[in-house]
């Protein structure tokens, strides 16, 4: 067995060898093929890796590629839009083209229908304009007539003045001027209240011009009352003081030329103779006079002015005095008249005449003033005194007569030496009933009849004014009256008594050769 093993080992071993040759080229073909395998698995990783690029890239170009398709039909449909919005634009502009056209060819017509009117229109202004010169070269032809006719009729007014003043001078100087007064609150007041409403505080009188009265009225059951007055100067109720006063401001000068003058207001109780004469000085609490200057009435307006005028002529400067006597009850009473006691009150007096048959005021007291304020002073003075006196204070005031006189004395002239000189201001407080009244008609009447007698006597009124009213003196009378119905009876028989004062005729005023001596009174 052992032989036979050992040939069978050689063979084995032979076979083994070839065997394990085999297997040793196989395994180094498995070992080529395993490194092959693992080079084309690497490949296939580089050629799996490149195609996964690829397949990427190939995802990206196809979403890329969509985009672009979306981008593409999104432009299309933009640029289809464009297009469309391109053509309406078109449209647009073409209608606003025409509608311009049709705007340009209405604004053509307007603007040459414009112009034609702007051209008609200029030419109008020029015929307008031509036809104005005409008128205004008809008007300065109207206006220089119209200005010569002026100059004529101022030229024929002062004629006509200076002929009524010789008029007057002839007739001896009375002049009488009316004052209407306004409406006043206190005309409205009745004492019976049935009448509250009635006509009776209508306005009757009325100032037609500057030289006339209309006394109009008409009362059921009473004869229509239609009448004019004629006087030197009539004002209306709207006429101020200081008119008034520039109506008699030229009887100063005739004082300072040696005339006398006397200015006297005349009317019933409330027609405005306080206030004319005084104005806020006739009040019991009189404003000062710097408050209420346009109210001032006639005499301190003169005391300013006589001063004024004194100042203007050194040379001549006349001592002024003053006094001031009330008239009351048929009694004269001096204001300025001092008593025992120095105190200033009213001391009775009486005229009595001296035997040169001229009248003459024994013992009145008169002031020197050098001002017009201490004119007014005394003035204010013997006001008071009028309204404290126990006499007086109850009384009517109606029968009550105020007169200031002034007195001018050449300062420095031998032969006027004691004689008193000219009588100035005047004013007299009055009703239309009373017994001084009723002698002042009297006298008047007298004196327009050329009478024998002139009753001056009959009232101490008159006898202390005889030298104002008839001798030769200028005398400017004031008629006060108010306007309403309820005064008719006193305002007419006011006008009557002015009426009948303006035909007084008496000698030429005659002029005192002031500053020689004046004569004694
Ligand atoms: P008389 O002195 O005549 O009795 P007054 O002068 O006292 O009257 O006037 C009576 C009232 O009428 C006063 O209150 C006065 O102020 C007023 N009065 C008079 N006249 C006028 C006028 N022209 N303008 C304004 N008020 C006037
Ligand atoms: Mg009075």
């Amino acid at each position: 067995m052992r032989a036979r093993a050992g040939k069978w080992s050689f063979v084995s071993d032979q076979r083994v060898q070839q065997l394990q040759r085999q297997v040793r080229v196989k395994e180094e073909r498995i070992i080529e093929l395993e490194t092959e395998n693992a080079i084309l698995h690497l490949k296939l990783a580089e050629y799996q890796e490149v195609i996964g690029k690829s397949s990427r890239e190939a995802t990206k170009y196809y979403f890329l590629y969509n985009e672009k398709q979306h981008l593409q039909r999104s432009i299309h449909s933009t640029l289809i839009q464009l297009y469309q919005v391109i053509q309406k634009l078109k449209q647009d502009i073409k209608e606003l083209h025409s509608s311009s056209l049709i705007l340009v060819r209405n604004y053509q017509g307007q603007y040459q229908d414009c112009l034609s009117g702007i051209v008609a229109a200029i030419q109008r202004t020029q015929l307008y304009n031509e036809t104005l010169q005409a008128y205004q070269s008809r008007a300065v032809l109207l206006e220089q007539s119209l200005q010569e006719i002026n100059e004529q009729y101022q030229i024929e007014k002062q004629k006509r003045k200076l002929l009524h003043n010789s008029l007057v001078e002839l007739k001896g100087n009375i002049r009488v001027h009316c004052r209407i007064r306004p409406l006043l609150p206190f005309d409205n007041e009745l004492d019976d209240p049935v009448l509250q409403n009635s006509s009776l505080c209508e306005k009757v009188i009325h100032a037609v011009d500057d030289e006339t009265v209309l006394v109009k009225c008409n009362r059921p059951g009473h004869p229509l009352i239609n009448k004019t007055y004629n006087f030197e100067r009539v004002y209306g109720p709207a006429e101020s003081q200081r008119i008034v006063f520039e109506e008699m401001r030229p009887l100063l000068i005739s004082l300072l030329d040696g005339y006398n003058v006397c200015v006297m207001a005349y009317g019933q109780t409330g027609s405005g103779k306080s206030y004319t004469m005084l104005g806020p000085y006739s009040k019991d609490e009189p404003a000062l006079p710097s408050e209420c200057h346009d109210d001032l009435g006639i005499i301190p307006r003169a005391a300013e002015e006589l001063f004024r005028l004194i100042s203007e002529n050194p040379s001549r400067s006349p001592r002024v005095e003053v006094s001031i006597v009330e008239v009351y009850n048929n009694e004269i009473f001096d204001l300025l008249a001092k008593d025992s006691s120095t105190l200033v009150s009213g001391v009775k007096r009486d005229v009595i005449t001296s035997r040169e048959g001229k009248k003459e005021l024994l013992q009145l007291t008169s002031e020197s003033v050098s001002s017009a304020g201490e004119f007014m002073n005394l003035v204010t003075g013997g006001l008071q005194l009028r309204a404290k006196h126990p006499t007086w204070v109850h009384a009517d005031s109606s029968r009550s007569h105020l007169v200031i006189t002034a007195t001018l004395t050449a300062a420095a002239s031998p032969g006027s030496a004691g004689a008193s000189g000219v009588t100035g201001l005047a004013r007299r407080e009055t009703s239309c009933i009373n017994r001084s009244l009723a002698a002042l008609a009297d006298v008047l009447g007298a004196l327009a009849e050329h009478r024998g007698h002139v009753p001056y006597r009959n009232s101490k009124l008159t006898h202390f004014l005889q030298d104002s009213i008839g001798g030769d003196a200028k005398l400017l009378v004031i008629l006060c009256v108010s306007p309403c119905q309820k005064s008719l009876a006193e305002t007419l028989q006011c006008l009557g008594f002015g009426t009948r004062a303006r035909r007084v005729q008496r000698g030429q005023a005659k002029r005192r050769g002031f500053p020689a001596s004046g004569k004694p009174r």
